[in-house]
């Protein structure tokens, strides 16, 4: 796959997809993702019950980058449980960084369309401003499924 495939394939269907741009009823965990050199700013909204990931929505503006890779985020990680989740973090982090290989981004789906994003060091922070974001809230959320304000 080369870039431009990327960029007007995926990237875009996905950026123009408004479905996960919502604000959630009842989200239980709220964080802020802020990419500055890029003016990325979407803020995460998730509802965890039980250890799983009930709903996930997202609002906020940036680069189709970081709304497309903020889509097919949540696409990927509603429904699974947060130890899953965090493993997906790991793994789109590390396919970015160009650390794994193909045959481990199986569970990734759309999210391997930024495998080749490592070439464009710039929107590298575009791409894995949710996934990082999601990161966070999910590491303090490790030892318990309530909502710690
Ligand atoms: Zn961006």
């Amino acid at each position: 796959m080369n870039l431009n495939e990327i960029y007007t394939e995926l990237i875009l269907e996905h950026s123009k997809n408004k479905k996960n741009k919502r604000n959630l009823e009842e989200p239980t965990h709220i964080e802020l993702g802020h990419n500055p050199s890029c003016g990325d700013e979407i803020t995460l909204q998730l509802k965890i019950e039980n250890d799983v990931i009930e709903d996930i929505s997202y609002v906020g503006h940036g680069c189709a980058i970081s709304q497309a890779s903020t889509s097919i985020m949540i696409d990927i990680v509603k429904g699974v449980t947060v130890g899953k989740a965090l493993e997906l973090c790991e793994k789109f982090i590390s396919m970015v960084k160009g650390e794994i290989g193909e045959n481990e981004l199986d569970e990734l789906g759309d999210a391997i369309a930024f495998e080749n994003i490592q070439n464009l060091p710039a929107r590298v922070k575009c791409a894995v401003l949710a996934w990082h974001t999601l990161k966070d809230i999910l590491e303090n959320n490790k030892t318990e499924g309530s909502f710690t304000p």
